[in-house]
């Protein structure tokens, strides 16, 4: 008779076809099937135990299966566990858009709900793109974007995406958007100062040229995430602002993965004190427990859309489960939570525990760099350290790392040669040091 993992196994293969996995490597690998969650560990159908390295995709915050989350969520159920937000409201909505509005960066006092970062992104297009309109200035049509971004996998997401393996095959069917060279510092001769330069100088040539067709440019604060886990350099981000405010651009600030602490701050525009126009916010939002995103806008941007039924300034998006009750519940006990636990200043010294544990790795001979920004950390491996050359596609190097982690008990999820390592802002310090154990093991055993 089979077992419960492999009549799982067997199914799971027949039917679950899986994001951003060739299936065919999948099929004929032992899957990991997941059943339960209890604080910074997952486990197994087999009750083998892992630590969640990566924070299930860079969302978790406080660990799996909290009681004050499971009680927000469960005191909600008992009340409602959808209603619509158009033209409507829930309670827990409320309450959570008053909160948001106090905690981001200033400005930011209108909240616009969806359910994935993807949405998220795709609001702010649309909004940027129908408020110059409304204004009357149609022109502003276009997009700026840079090297290397990743903004999620819908049509309009994946038009400001700039991620050759992802983006490419895509291309005939989306809009074009103007690319500016993201500050890859490790990978330019000049080091961090000359790449901020270009980068700021392709953006100056940009919006000198153009800026009355530019309606926005889209940016991954601070860290951009799955392009590499690439810090920008300090000042950089301010510039880019105040450049965008210069030549009359909107600034969308897409804090999908650098929100609510990850990156070090409550968001990581909060480091240079950069109030963007939109901001979009998603994974952490909820703690990581349920898929409730949000666009928060100025009030100058809603100002352009308020006006008469008859003009049709309205903006004309939503979806099904916009402003989930059960969702705003998470979010707002979430966000509770992370005050009571004081998780950002603590979250300050945990990350130089990190930085300090991971400095092991230094002297290692395939390490190329070692980045990071609060929770934020991304480890690239190089064939040669000397010339920087890069492990190829075929060496699998970050996938070999990875499953190596996983004999070793820690999940975690490479982005080609850039071992990841995110754990949920909630570990301890014990919990860390036994991550990173880990992490520099398969790495010195893999390299
Ligand atoms: N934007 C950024 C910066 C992200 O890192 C991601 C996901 O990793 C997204 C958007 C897309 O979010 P989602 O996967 O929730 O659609």
């Amino acid at each position: 008779m089979s077992s419960h993992y492999e009549r799982l196994a067997a199914m799971n293969k027949a039917h679950v076809w899986h994001p951003f996995t060739q299936m065919k490597d999948y099929n004929n690998s032992d899957p990991l099937i997941i059943e339960r969650g209890e604080g910074v560990m997952l486990y197994d159908v087999q009750g083998r135990a892992y630590y969640d390295g990566f924070s299930s995709v860079w969302l978790n915050v406080h660990g799996h299966n909290v009681p004050e989350l499971n009680q927000a969520i469960t005191d909600q159920l008992g009340r409602v566990a959808h209603s619509t937000l158009l033209g409507m409201a829930n309670v827990p909505a409320i309450e959570l858009a008053a909160k948001l509005a106090q905690i981001a960066p200033a400005g930011l006092t209108k909240v616009f709900y969806s359910d994935s970062g993807a949405t998220g992104v795709e609001i702010a297009i649309k909004m940027a793109f129908q408020y110059w309109y409304n204004r009357g200035q149609s022109s502003k049509t276009g997009f700026i974007t840079m090297n290397q971004a990743y903004h999620g996998d819908t049509i309009g997401a994946v038009s400001v995406g700039a991620i050759p393996l992802y983006h490419d095959v895509f291309r005939p069917m989306l809009f074009p958007a103007h690319t500016i060279p993201y500050p890859y510092a490790y990978r330019h001769e000049g080091g961090a100062a000359a790449a901020m330069e270009d980068t700021l100088d392709a953006l100056r040539d940009v919006l000198e040229q153009r800026a009355d067709e530019i309606a926005a440019l889209i940016v991954e604060p601070m860290v951009q995430g799955a392009g590499g886990i690439i810090l920008m350099p300090p000042g950089c981000l301010r510039e880019i602002a105040s450049l965008c405010r210069k030549y009359g651009v909107l600034l969308i600030a897409d804090e999908v993965a650098t929100g609510f602490g990850r990156a070090g701050e409550m968001f990581a525009c909060d480091h240079e004190q950069v109030s963007p126009d939109l901001l979009v916010i998603g994974k952490g939002l909820t703690g990581g427990y349920l898929p409730v995103a949000a666009t928060l806008a100025t009030g100058d941007i809603f100002d352009a859309f308020y006006a008469e039924y008859e003009e049709q300034k309205t903006f004309f998006h939503g979806h099904s489960f916009t402003g989930n009750p059960l969702g705003c519940a998470a979010a707002l006990a979430s966000l509770d939570l992370m005050q009571k636990r004081n998780l950002i200043e603590e979250g300050k010294g945990k990350a130089v525990f990190i930085r300090q544990k991971l400095e092991a790795l230094a002297g290692r001979p395939h390490i190329g760099e070692v980045r990071q920004l609060g929770f934020m950390i991304g480890i690239e491996l190089v064939k040669d350290k000397r010339t920087r050359e890069a492990f190829s596609w075929k060496d699998r190097i970050g996938v070999r790392v990875s499953q190596r982690a996983r004999e070793l008990g820690m999940l975690t999820r490479p982005l080609g040669n850039v071992v990841v390592f995110m754990p949920p802002l909630a570990s301890t310090e014990e919990q860390l040091d036994a991550m990173i154990h880990i992490l520099i093991r398969s790495i010195v055993d893999i390299t």
